[in-house]
C-alpha cells in the first residue's frame, strides 16, 4: 500500500497489468459530459437566499479621478428552497457588493442588501443615514456572520468571449434568449452564439428585496 504521502503526486502506470487495483465506479452512459446544467430558472425570482462572504473577502478600493477610496466585497447567496430540490443549496455568487455611493440616489450596493436585510428581519432596523464605509461593511460582515436572510431576483447572463473586447463587452441576457429543453419545462443553459461560440448561461443577482412570509 503507498503511504498517503505518495498518492498525492501522480505516476505512470501500465493500465494492462493485472495487479493495478481501481477502484470500482458508476458512471451515466447516456449523460453528456460536455453540457453544464442551466442556472436556477428565473421563474423562481425571488429567491430566498442565505447570506455568507466571498472567499476574496473585502478589499479597499481606490476611488476615481480622487474620489475617496470604498469598501468592496464579493458575497455568496446559497438559495433556499426546501421544497425544490434542483435549486436548494445552489449557491449564487455576487463579485462586487460596494459601499461606493452614487452621487444621484446616495446609495450603494451594501446599503441595498443591508435595506434588504432589515425589511426582510421587520424588525425595523434602518441603515444609518451618517456612516462611514467601515461602518456599512462592518454592518453587512454581521449579516455574512449570521448567514441572514433576504431575497434576490436573478437573471442568465452569458458572456461572449470571442465578441468581447476591451473595450466592449459582449454579453446575452435572459432566459428566455435561450433554446428550450427537450421536455419545455425550462432552457438550455448553452447556446451558439451568432458568431458561432458556444456560451454558457450564468445567474447574475440584479437586485436584493426584502421577504415576507
Ligand atoms: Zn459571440
Amino acid at each position: 500500500m503507498p503511504t498517503e504521502e505518495e498518492v498525492k503526486s501522480p505516476t505512470a502506470v501500465d493500465i494492462f497489468d493485472q495487479s493495478l487495483a481501481t477502484e470500482e465506479i458508476e458512471v451515466n452512459p447516456d449523460g453528456n459530459a460536455f453540457s453544464f446544467p442551466p442556472p436556477p430558472p428565473e421563474s423562481g425570482n425571488p429567491y430566498r437566499v442565505k447570506l455568507s462572504r466571498g472567499d476574496k473577502g473585502w478589499q479597499n478600493w481606490p476611488g476615481k479621478n480622487g474620489k475617496p477610496s470604498y469598501l468592496v466585497t464579493d458575497l455568496k447567496a446559497t438559495i433556499v428552497t426546501p421544497d425544490n430540490e434542483t435549486t436548494d443549496g445552489k449557491v449564487l455568487f455576487d463579485n462586487f457588493v460596494s459601499t461606493m455611493v452614487m452621487q444621484q440616489t446616495r446609495t450603494s450596493r451594501v446599503q441595498g442588501v443591508l435595506k434588504a436585510v432589515y425589511d426582510t428581519r421587520g424588525q425595523g432596523e434602518k441603515v444609518p443615514q451618517h456612516t462611514s464605509h467601515r461602518e456599512l461593511a462592518q454592518l453587512l460582515q454581521a449579516e455574512f456572520d449570521k448567514e441572514s436572510e433576504v431575497g434576490v431576483w436573478i437573471q442568465w447572463e452569458a458572456y461572449c468571449e470571442a465578441d468581447s473586447t476591451p473595450e466592449k463587452r459582449v454579453v446575452v441576457r435572459g432566459e428566455k434568449r435561450f433554446p428550450q429543453n427537450a421536455d419545455k419545462t425550462g432552457h438550455l443553459g448553452e447556446m451558439e452564439h451568432t458568431c458561432g461560440s458556444t456560451i454558457a448561461a450564468q445567474a447574475k443577482i440584479t437586485r436584493y428585496v426584502p421577504l415576507t412570509t
